[in-house]
C-alpha cells in the first residue's frame, strides 16, 4: 500500500451514525461466502447496495500483509453531515434486512464454516475493539482496520448523502485521521479513501447474552471456549494450552500491578474477580 500525504486538517471526526450495530464489519468477512451465494435464487430481486463495489474493508498490521475484503453486495454504505456539522456518520446497513438469509440472522451467535458444523463466537468487530492481549494471543498480532472508498465520484456520490460530490470529496479528505492510499487490487492499482475503523462499543448492537463485550482473555475464553481454543490450536498446534496459561497469567499479572497502584479503587473488584489471591 503506498500511503500519500495525509490531508486531515482535523475539521470533524468520521463516527458511527447513532444507531446499533453501525459498523457492518461482519458483512465484508464472516458471513459472507465470496460468491454471495447465501443470498441464493433471491439475489437477481434484489437491488444492491451503496457498498458493494465502491468500498472495501483493509486490515493491516505490522510485519503483515495487507489485507483487503470486499463487501457484501447488499451492503449500504452510507455517510452524511450531522446538524451541527461537527461531525460524519457513517451507517452500514443490509439493504434486504427483513428478507436476510439465515447465516446473516444467526450471527454471531451461531457461526462457522459449514451448515453442519455451527459454534458460537464473538462478532470479528467485538474481537477489532477486544484488549490487544486479546488480539496478540488469539490472531498473533494486533490489527487495524479502515474503510477504504474508491476515491471516484461515481463512489462518493453514492454513499455520501445529501451533498453535492466536489463538496463530499473535500469533507470527507478533510476529516480527522482520513488520508488517502494507492491501492493494488490484484492487477490494478486504485485511489482509496481510508477511513480508520472506530474502536468505538458504545453504539453496537451485543445481539444476546452471548454476544457481551470482551474485557479480558478470560472472560472471553470462558464464554467462547471451543472458537477459541479452534484459533488457538490453528496458530500454536500442540503449545496451545501452554500459551492460553501464560497469556492469562500475564493478564493476571497486569491486573494485579493496576490494583496496587489504586489500592482503594480496585479493592472491591480484585475480590470480585478472584484475581491477586
Ligand atoms: S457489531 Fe458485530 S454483529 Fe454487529 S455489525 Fe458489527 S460485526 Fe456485525
Ligand atoms: S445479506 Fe445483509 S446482513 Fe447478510 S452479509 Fe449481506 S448485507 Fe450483511
Amino acid at each position: 500500500m503506498n500511503t500519500q500525504a495525509t490531508q486531515s486538517k482535523n475539521h470533524c471526526t468520521v463516527n458511527f451514525s447513532a444507531s446499533e450495530c453501525s459498523d457492518g464489519m461482519c458483512c465484508f468477512t464472516c458471513v459472507i461466502p465470496p460468491d454471495n451465494g447465501h443470498i441464493g435464487f433471491f439475489r437477481s430481486f434484489w437491488k444492491r447496495g451503496t457498498g458493494s463495489p465502491h468500498v472495501k474493508l483493509l486490515v493491516t498490521s505490522e510485519g503483515y500483509k495487507d489485507e483487503l475484503y470486499d463487501s457484501c453486495k447488499f451492503l449500504d454504505f452510507v455517510i452524511s453531515r450531522d446538524i451541527a456539522n461537527s461531525k460524519l456518520n457513517m451507517d452500514l446497513r443490509c439493504s434486504i434486512y427483513k428478507n436476510r438469509p439465515r447465516q446473516c440472522r444467526d450471527y454471531p451467535d451461531r457461526a462457522g464454516e459449514s451448515m453442519y458444523y455451527k459454534i458460537s463466537g464473538p462478532c470479528i468487530f467485538n474481537e477489532y475493539a477486544a484488549p490487544a492481549s486479546y488480539k496478540k494471543l488469539v490472531y498473533k498480532r494486533d490489527w487495524q482496520a479502515f474503510y477504504a472508498i474508491r476515491d471516484s465520484a461515481e463512489a462518493i456520490g453514492n454513499i455520501v448523502v445529501h451533498e453535492n460530490t466536489p463538496v463530499a470529496r473535500e469533507m470527507l479528505l478533510n476529516a480527522q485521521d482520513v488520508r488517502r492510499a494507492a491501492i493494488s487490487t490484484g492487477k490494478e492499482e486504485w485511489d482509496f479513501i481510508l477511513i480508520p475503523i472506530p474502536r468505538q462499543t458504545s453504539k453496537i448492537l451485543y445481539v444476546s447474552d452471548k454476544h457481551m463485550p470482551i474485557s479480558t482473555i478470560r472472560q472471553a475464553y470462558h464464554t467462547w471456549e471451543e472458537k477459541i481454543e479452534k484459533n488457538l490450536q490453528n496458530h500454536y498446534g500442540s503449545e496451545w494450552e501452554t500459551r492460553l496459561k501464560q497469556a492469562l497469567e500475564m493478564e493476571e499479572n497486569d491486573a494485579c500491578k493496576r490494583c496496587d497502584e489504586n489500592p482503594t479503587d480496585n479493592l472491591e473488584r480484585r475480590f470480585k474477580t478472584g484475581l491477586c489471591q
